[in-house]
């Protein structure tokens, strides 16, 4: 079936003891036996399994093309899960650019953990191939990168780790698996921050495990979600799922809105340069247009005058918020370089458009007036 109708109806069924076309949220935390001691509808404790959780978990594995799926309280939980299921001493491979938090837990826990973490730039396939060792154990990457929109070629990386045996990881959050499927370019696993795009509305944090297989590596993300405990609410799976029902149509109307941004920022003159993978010129547009059905909602832009000049700039926007986090109905703004702080590579001229689901001629408008305003 199409990702369409996997959206609508994936994991979900009519109520079969209220007839609820709406699935009702399932609190409660234990589930009764049978006579003969067995759990034969599947249910024991929400901790193990919560059916809202479950049904979330079978609509992601059905829209990536993978086998199994596992839904954690935050996409860093998600991460720390699958870093953790690694054993002290394992090599990393992991990009320069990756998302920030990502950067924070492999910098501080997962090295204390004993992960051989390097960070290597996973555009230049050289470099991929030269750093691969026959025991790196795991390769991470994130495309489009954050926030200059960075692309990696995930057959390519999927080939290169697939013949070291190590596990392939993509976290696929900017792309959703409406623009970008890599379980189905040979990846292993694909990570969701659940915050953003997934749950669509910036009122809930969630996170997912995808596998493209349900054995081997992946039970060990299943032993650590069941046996770690960091999982979403019932409320929160339902949140999240239903979020899901509508993220094809989102999809497309966000990168509509941030193709039309991108162009408009491209050709004024007081912008320096603009990031993102839907531009003819961007460095990774061919690849994405390769691998993505879409350049997605994000675009970052430089502005001629310095971090003063961006500052003026995200102060100076009235419909876009001056906020982090990215996939809401709501335009954000951000300069990233400050919320990143100390030893940054972001330039400190840039700002992040999140482009949300307002009208695009608004936005233009709105940034056509911060711009002005800044000059
Ligand atoms: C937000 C984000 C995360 C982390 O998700 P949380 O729910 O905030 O823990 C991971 N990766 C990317 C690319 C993100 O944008």
């Amino acid at each position: 079936m199409n990702i369409e109708t996997l959206a609508v109806h994936s994991g979900l069924a009519v109520d079969s003891s209220t007839g609820a076309v709406t699935p009702p949220i399932h609190l409660s935390t234990t589930f009764e036996r049978d006579p003969d001691g067995n759990y034969s509808k599947g249910f024991l404790y929400t901790r193990i399994e919560n059916p809202n959780r479950s049904a979330l978990e079978t609509a992601m594995a059905e829209l990536e093309g993978g086998e199994a799926a596992a839904a954690f309280s935050s996409g860093m939980a998600g991460a720390a899960a699958v870093f953790t299921a690694l054993t002290p001493g394992d090599h990393v491979l992991a990009p320069t650019d990756v998302y920030h938090g990502t950067a924070q837990l492999l910098g501080y826990q997962m090295t204390r953990w004993g992960l051989d973490i390097e960070f290597i730039h996973m555009g230049d396939l050289d470099a991929v191939r030269a750093k691969m060792r026959p025991d790196t154990r795991l390769v991470w990457t994130e495309t489009p990168s954050n926030p200059l929109l960075k692309v990696t070629d995930l057959s390519a990386v999927a080939a290169l780790a697939g013949a070291v045996g190590a596990v392939s990881v993509c976290d696929s959050t900017w792309a959703t698996p409406v623009l970008q499927r890599p379980l189905l370019l040979g990846y292993d696993l694909v990570v969701h921050a659940s915050t953003k795009y997934l749950g669509g509305h910036g009122d809930v944090q969630g996170g997912l495990v995808v596998a493209a297989k349900a054995e081997g590596f992946f039970e060990r993300v299943r032993d650590i979600q069941a046996n770690g405990g960091s999982v979403p609410s019932p409320f929160d799976s339902w949140l999240v799922r239903r979020g899901i029902r509508t993220l094809p149509l989102r999809m497309r109307a966000h990168c509509a809105g941030a193709a039309a941004v991108a162009d408009f920022l491209n050709g004024h003159a007081n912008v320096s340069a603009v990031h993102y993978p839907g531009l003819p010129h961007h460095p990774g547009h061919e690849i994405a247009a390769r691998q993505m059905s879409g350049f997605g909602g994000m675009v970052s832009f430089q502005v001629n005058g310095g971090a003063d000049a961006a500052m003026s700039v995200a102060a100076s926007a009235t419909l876009f918020t001056r906020a982090t986090s990215l996939g809401g109905t709501e335009s954000l703004i951000e300069h990233r370089a400050s919320m990143e702080g100390e030893g940054t590579t972001t330039p400190d001229d840039l700002l992040r458009l999140s482009i949300g689901l307002e009208h695009p001629d608004d936005l233009i408008a709105d940034l056509e007036g911060a711009l002005g305003a800044s000059s």
